[in-house]
């Protein structure tokens, strides 16, 4: 494997509301136990820059150890957090962001997203962080696993966009139709899950990664970045988390973008939202 060593690992796209965030986080799920810890020590000596956690993963304490032990200025680093979906609602949603904010140990939290479109709740949950956002304890807000309805709503409802929206989003679900309505409103897509939780043994992207001469972790993370998809690839092994931030350097032709296009199958391996809103719906 080449040296994946990224000094501009930090850059990424602006976001509708100005900011920044990278192209490439530290995902954290299932992540625990001090795993986390080492996983994001790692990352960071490595050049990673943002970390993607969440309530339901646990670790928010041992994601806020981390931060504090990497040396690195609070500044330079992008955290982002969600409320799982029995904290939605507003009150619930403050709470909830203030227990987050406790365990990570920050101030102030980059980026908060509704991790969910709990039905019946996910309205009150935005106005609760637009509520956030506006008194300055988030840098930024936006959504996760919204589907173009949900969306809808919250713009009809409120004039703060989403600055994300945070999906499933890998070569056997490649969801067209939603990538291109969040492209029209300004919303970037986040994919997560990008590595389809390690399953990636598919013969083109095999294929593809003899061609460019990259590993097949690669071949779909660039894939995503030449969508203007921002990654948050989840590994608790060093030499993973070096390989999964070594796409920057290569170019996949228009044709075999195409062909990684026609790999979708619609295919979830992840909670889908129907999983979600027959457990939590109101
Ligand atoms: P990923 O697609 O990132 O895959 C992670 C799995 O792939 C792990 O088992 C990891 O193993 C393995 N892996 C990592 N790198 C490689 C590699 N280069 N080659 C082969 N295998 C590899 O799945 P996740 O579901 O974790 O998604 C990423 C992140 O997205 C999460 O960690 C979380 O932060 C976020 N997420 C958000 C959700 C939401 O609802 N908003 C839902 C799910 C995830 P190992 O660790 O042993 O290296």
């Amino acid at each position: 494997m080449q040296s994946t060593w990224q000094p501009a690992l930090n850059a990424g796209p602006q976001l509708n509301n100005g900011i920044s965030m990278p192209w490439l986080g530290l995902g954290v799920y299932k992540a625990r136990n001090g795993e986390e810890e080492q996983a994001i020590q790692a990352a960071i000596e490595l050049g990673y820059r943002a970390i993607d956690t969440a309530t339901f993963y646990q670790n928010e304490d041992g994601v806020g150890r981390a931060i504090r032990n990497c040396g690195l200025p609070r500044e330079e680093l992008f955290v982002t957090t969600k409320m799982w979906n029995d904290q939605q609602g507003y009150e619930n949603t403050l709470k909830a962001f203030e227990a987050s904010r406790k365990l990570l140990g920050l101030e102030v939290v980059d980026l908060y997203l509704v991790h969910w479109p709990v039905r019946g709740k996910f309205r009150e949950t935005w106005k609760a962080l637009v509520h956030l956002y506006e008194q300055g304890s988030v840098r930024a807000i936006g959504v996760s696993n919204f589907e173009i309805e949900h969306l809808e709503m919250i713009l009809k409802d409120s004039p703060v966009v989403p600055v994300v929206n945070q999906i499933e989003l890998h070569p056997l679900l490649t969801r067209k139709p939603l990538l291109e309505f969040c492209a029209a409103h300004n919303i970037r897509v986040t994919a997560w899950s990008p590595l389809m939780r390690g399953q990636i043994d598919l013969p083109l992207v095999h294929e593809l990664a003899q061609k460019y001469g990259k590993t097949a972790a690669q071949i779909i993370l660039r894939w995503d970045h030449q969508n203007g998809v921002i990654v948050i690839p989840k590994s608790v092994h060093r030499e993973r988390i070096a390989e999964n931030a070594g796409f920057f350097d290569f170019e996949i032709s228009s044709e075999d973008m195409q062909r990684i296009d026609r790999l979708n199958q619609d295919r979830h391996v992840g909670t889908t939202y129907q999983d979600v809103d027959a457990l939590y719906g109101a």
